[in-house]
């Protein structure tokens, strides 16, 4: 995977694919100092692009890193990258982190910070089961406090828990893990936040304590636009028994039904099959 033909843009440079190489020793590496994103580009162009540039430098400071590009910058590298290898369908990975330096240990402010764009072609985040509603095992962890690290960032030490959820789900025939958060209350999957109905109206958990998705947002106006009713307010699991639809949203998950989240099930039903097509319509309007 590593010695493969492409372009990628690191640290101002289009580089080969396989010439796009850390040293052992990168500060991220050992400490997880590492922010990253993932966009989507549709028919050209990045949805909602400039807005993932501007989370990308928002989520470095948020871990002590100054970004060594603005957001145009960025803007440009991606859609450097997405030229160089002739995409027009791609998912576009940005990832910015300290690198190795004068530094060994914890503190580093004088090693620099890095950045790297690539992109690939990634079809259905969950396969073609799609309409068939993803089942959803419950993680045994949970998300953290936002006391306890800065949930808001788009950082890596954020996803160690969600590849051992990830894993452990996968491992019982589910192809994603739901987290509740640190009092309990349901949170996100492993790469996307959630949305359940009610008897026409929409429920889902308040983002003041794990990524606010890009696409969380943009699905909340689109219903908003719709005139249906949104609440956004802490959902304590038991609910899940009330709740009759039920879907996840994220760059790489778009608009995934849900069907089974551990022993709670939900129908893929007219409003989860009208928000797909409305997102699906948008992101390629
Ligand atoms: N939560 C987590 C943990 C994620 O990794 C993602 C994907 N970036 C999301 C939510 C959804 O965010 P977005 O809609 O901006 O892709």
């Amino acid at each position: 995977y590593d010695d493969r033909d492409g372009k990628i843009w690191m640290d101002g440079n289009l580089i080969d694919w396989r010439d796009a190489q850390v040293h052992v020793l990168t500060h991220a590496l050992h400490y997880a100092s590492s922010v990253f994103e993932g966009e989507r580009c549709y028919s050209g162009k990045i949805f909602k692009g400039h807005e993932h540039s501007l989370r990308l430098i928002e989520s470095a400071r948020l871990l002590d890193m100054t970004s060594p590009y603005g957001a145009d910058e960025i803007d440009a590298a991606k859609q450097a990258v997405l030229e160089a290898n002739g995409f027009t369908d791609a998912y576009v990975r940005a990832v910015m982190w300290r690198g190795s330096g004068e530094d060994m240990g914890v503190s580093a402010r004088k090693n620099p910070v890095r950045m790297a764009v690539a992109a690939w072609e990634w079809g259905s985040y969950y396969g073609d089961a799609k309409w068939q509603g993803a089942k959803l095992d419950i993680a045994k962890w949970k998300r953290p406090s936002p006391e306890t690290i800065p949930t808001a960032a788009k950082a890596a030490g954020l996803y160690m828990i969600c590849t051992m959820s990830k894993h452990a789900a996968e491992e019982k025939g589910c192809s994603d893990a739901l987290f509740m958060d640190w009092e309990g209350y349901v949170a996100e999957a492993t790469g996307a936040n959630i949305f359940f109905v009610k008897d026409g109206e929409i429920h889902t958990p308040l983002a003041d304590r794990f990524l606010n998705g890009i696409t969380r947002q943009t699905v909340i106006q689109m219903l908003k636009d719709k005139g249906l009713t949104v609440h956004e307010r802490r959902i304590r699991p038991e609910e899940m028994a009330d709740f009759s639809e039920c879907w996840l949203t994220g760059t790489a998950a778009e608009v995934t039904p849900v069907g089974q989240i551990g022993e709670y099930h939900f129908q893929v039903g007219q409003t989860t099959r009208e928000v797909a097509e409305d997102y699906e319509a948008l992101v390629r309007s």
